[in-house]
């Protein structure tokens, strides 16, 4: 009797070992893997209240494509460069020089960076200063300007992009590109970006982009975006 009560006894303390030994495995899972994930890359700070855009772009849709759209491509992209040669680049080296799946997360960071710091509560007007001149120079008016880009936009087929981007010598395009596509994978300097993915517009304007992108010009901070060029 005292033999088996001993053998349960250290069958019991064995198991206790074990589980101890599990637990610490998982903490040390869990360290590892916190430290392995490089968190370096990150959304860009709202400069706005959710509901500062409405009714051009309502609160909900800001929530769900900056609160978690955004927050995916970002959450994806941490995870996707380690071990890889991009763990420690800076994203637009990432959106240069990466394809696939790495190329897809970097470049709707970046994009989506650029796109909601392009929007002010009470924004529209005209563009300022040098960019104003270039866009008068080589579209005749900004109204001319702003009907070429609205109808590049709505001519993108499926989800992407509408860019205004300048080359080296200040020379200025408009650019469609496809999903996550940016003008700097062509060497251009993207001044203006309108998404054009559905989960941008589409709970505040259905399947009517073209008065989604009608409507953007009378948020936009001119501010900000002329000072890109
Ligand atoms: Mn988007």
């Amino acid at each position: 009797m005292k033999k088996i009560h001993s053998i349960l006894l250290t069958g019991l303390f064995a198991l206790t070992l074990v589980m101890c030994n599990n637990v610490t495995a998982k903490n040390n899972e869990n360290n590892n893997s916190k430290n392995n994930v490089n968190m370096k890359f990150e959304k860009v700070a709202l400069p706005y209240e959710t509901d500062a855009l409405e009714p051009v772009i309502g609160k909900q849709t800001v929530e769900l494509h900056y609160g978690k759209h955004h927050q995916a491509y970002v959450d994806n992209l941490n995870k996707l460069v380690v071990g890889t040669k991009f763990e420690d680049a800076d994203l637009e080296t990432v959106v240069k020089e990466s394809d696939g799946a790495i190329f897809n997360n970097a470049g709707q960071i970046y994009n989506h960076n650029l796109y909601f710091t392009s929007f002010k509560k009470n924004g529209g007007g005209e563009p300022k200063g040098a960019l104003a001149e270039a866009i008068n120079s080589q579209y005749g008016s900004f109204e001319k300007f702003k009907e070429e880009f609205n109808a590049a936009g709505v001519s993108v087929f499926g989800s992407g992009w509408v860019w205004l981007a300048k080359d080296a010598s200040g020379k200025l395009s408009i650019e469609k590109e496809s999903n996550a596509g940016n003008p700097i994978t062509k060497g251009l300097t993207p001044i203006l970006g309108f998404d054009v993915w559905e989960h941008s517009y589409y709970l505040d304007y259905q399947n009517r982009r073209a008065d989604h992108l009608k409507a953007l010009w009378s948020i936009i901070d001119w501010d900000v975006v002329s000072a890109r060029y």
